[in-house]
């Protein structure tokens, strides 16, 4: 037995665990003497020997990655995230920057093999993420800074590192965009590694028994080296799911809570916690009623999984014989081998500001471009792959000019086709890359945000002249290719009938059209009760949209969040939509509930719910049909 190795405090125990990486003995004193030892073989863990009866904490967040996880609680820490701060004599301080360059190369390696799990796992896209924390490694503007600090306050490297890096971390954070604000964490992230080499701790160690993780915050890389055997979901109280960490999970299955504000001081390393990712909840000592309930809670849906995984191979269509092409969402290449093995139909939205976005702001090649879109394509065979052309802005930086392009309301602001037209070489290395994956498979273009018929005039004069030049070049792709326009501004929806003469389908973006017809930020959660997609407002719209549609014989789809939306769904059928695309975990639930519903049935429900005032009155009039026509997925 050696020293005392590290002390919690779990809800008034008192844990003490001693032992070599072999033996291990956990003492639990409870408050009033009771004391309980135990060791065992094997290496260090978080076991929990014995619970007191603690009261059952609930807290909600967002649900970013369904699922349901039961486990110890382990929180992310990090023994070396505050460096203390250490005065050193001005000829330390050759050794001390010798000390960082050491650091900063094990750290080098560390992320270099932590890429190469990555890529062997989840594709490089993913392991790309990492590019970033190598480049942030060799900044030469960071160290020069790190250097200048250390000699003018003459503080121990570890503070210094800590101190500019934390800067450059807050500076970013605060500049208020998502996006920008994720690229804060990855600073954090690699601080840390630094500063843990520093102290000589090695990588970042992991749990090894299967628990929730709880943690204020998590970096894309923490979880796209989460282990799935032992990390059986986590939970942060700050985040969104336009994250990366929170698009990393879904991608990976784990089940994931975010946005929980802060975590109760009740929760404590071992308590038992309950994580529910389909409803955004953290239930800490859950009671036995508690636990009862999701045990069938979990039994419902293994029985529901079973039929849904049946469904597979069946058609999507109504009980009354209405066909709707089921497609799905994604952001990543990776992402379609769960499109195929739940049966989706085709890529309905390829969100490639993401493959942007990963390449770290810098605009992939058009040969880089045309191989990926061409991958999708390929997985995708005759249903084909709706790409839509970059939707940066918004929340969603667009690569190195955003410093300059900060708006005051950026989703009113410069974004998705008007970035596009603004920047016509990157939207013609676009085009050109779609075109060229167009050739031999099913590839049809969208374009986001549009809101004037001059866009899309211009942006399909762009596109034929991108066509003409591929012509001259002997390139081949596809003449005639469907181009297609999300309706997600209302002055879109409004002009629909016009717009239908120069496409050949629409997507309706809903995320985005409830917002903006109702002025309701989609990512304040200020507002978040005022965003109703059931708003008798955003259904005339769509009603107008549609159908003028259908008068000039093209489709319509819908491929905001609200088509995997279950309570609404009867709607959507009910308006005539012609296709649903949904992110691919959704894709065996919605065709389960379209296959129960009644088509001509969900078109009198529409017409009796439109001249309704309260969008709470028409939820509950389509949440009514669904439990009648799939109570099974109400659990
Ligand atoms: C939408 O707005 O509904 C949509 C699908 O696009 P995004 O969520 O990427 O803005
Ligand atoms: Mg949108």
């Amino acid at each position: 037995m050696g020293n005392p190795k590290r002390c919690l405090n779990p809800c008034n125990l008192f844990v003490v665990l001693f032992g070599s990486k072999f033996s291990y003995c956990y003492f639990l004193q409870i408050p009033g003497g009771f004391v309980i030892a135990a060791s065992y073989f094997g290496a260090p863990s978080i076991r929990l020997l014995m619970q007191p009866k603690l009261p059952e904490v609930r807290i909600s967040g967002i649900g970013v990655s369904p699922g349901i996880a039961l486990g110890p609680i382990a929180f992310r820490t990090w023994a070396s995230e505050e460096p203390s701060l250490e005065a050193i004599a001005p000829e330390q301080v050759e050794l001390e920057w010798a000390r960082l360059k050491l650091a900063l190369e094990a750290t080098r390696q560390e992320i270099r093999s932590i890429q190469e799990r990555i890529s062997d796992k989840a594709g490089s896209s993913h392991a790309g993420i990492f590019d970033a924390h190598l480049l942030m490694i060799e900044d030469k503007s960071v160290l020069a800074e790190v250097r200048l600090t250390l000699e003018d306050e003459l503080i121990c490297i570890d503070a210094a590192y800590h101190q500019v890096l934390g800067r450059y971390a807050d500076a970013l954070s605060k500049i208020g965009d998502a996006y920008l604000s994720d690229r804060s964490i990855d600073i954090h992230d690699v601080c840390r590694r630094v500063i843990r080499n520093l102290a000589g701790f090695g990588p970042t160690p992991h749990a090894t028994e299967p628990h929730v993780l709880l943690a204020h915050d998590l970096t894309p890389s923490d979880t796209a080296t989460m282990d799935r055997d032992f990390v059986l979901g986590f939970a942060t109280e700050v985040g969104s799911p336009t994250s990366h960490t929170a698009i990393v999970a879904r991608s990976m299955g784990i089940p994931a809570v975010v946005g929980l504000h802060k975590l109760p001081a009740a929760m404590r390393w071992g308590n038992t916690v309950l994580l529910d990712g389909y409803a955004g909840l953290l239930i800490a000592n859950p009671t036995a009623e508690t636990l009862a309930f999701y045990d069938k809670i979990l039994e419902q849906k293994a029985a529901a999984n079973t039929k849904l995984e049946e469904l597979r191979e069946r058609s999507s269509c109504t009980s009354d014989g209405r066909s709707i092409t089921l497609s799905a969402n994604i952001e990543f290449l990776q992402e379609m081998d769960l499109v195929h093995k739940n049966g989706g139909s085709g890529v309905g939205l390829y969100r490639t500001e993401f493959f942007y976005l990963d390449s770290n702001g810098r605009l992939p090649t058009e040969d880089e471009q045309a191989a990926n879109y061409t991958r999708v394509a390929q997985e995708c065979g005759e249903s084909g792959v709706i790409i839509r052309t970059f939707d940066l802005g918004g929340d969603k930086l667009f690569g190195s000019k955003s410093e300059d392009s900060r708006e005051p309301n950026p989703f009113l602001g410069w974004r998705g086709i008007r970035v596009s037209l603004d920047e016509r070489d990157i939207f013609k290395t676009q085009l050109r890359a779609i075109l060229r994956a167009s050739a031999r498979n099913k590839v049809r273009v969208m374009y986001p945000m549009v809101s004037a018929l001059e866009e899309l005039l211009e942006a399909n004069r762009i596109l034929e002249e991108c066509k003409s030049e591929l012509e001259l070049e002997d390139a081949e792709f596809d003449t005639a290719i469907e181009v297609g326009v999300m309706i997600e501004v209302p002055g879109a929806a409004m002009i629909a009938s016009r717009l239908a003469r120069e496409v050949s389908f629409f997507s309706f973006g809903t995320n985005d059209l409830v917002q903006y017809t109702l002025a309701v930020d989609r990512i304040n959660e200020k507002v978040a009760g005022l965003y109703q997609p059931a708003h008798p407002a955003v259904l005339g719209l769509m009603k107008m949209a549609i159908d003028a549609g259908h008068e000039q014989n093209i489709w319509s789809g819908v491929c905001g969040e609200m088509a995997s939306d279950i309570t609404i769904l009867p709607l959507l059928v009910g308006l005539g939509v012609d296709e649903l695309s949904v992110g691919a975990v959704q894709l065996p639930m919605v065709k389960f509930a379209i296959r129960r519903l009644d088509y001509s049935r969900c078109v009198e429900l529409v017409a009796g719910v439109l001249s309704l005032g309260e969008a709470r009155e028409i939820h509950d009039r389509s949440l009514a049909m669904a439990k009648d026509r799939y109570p099974e997925l109400f659990i």
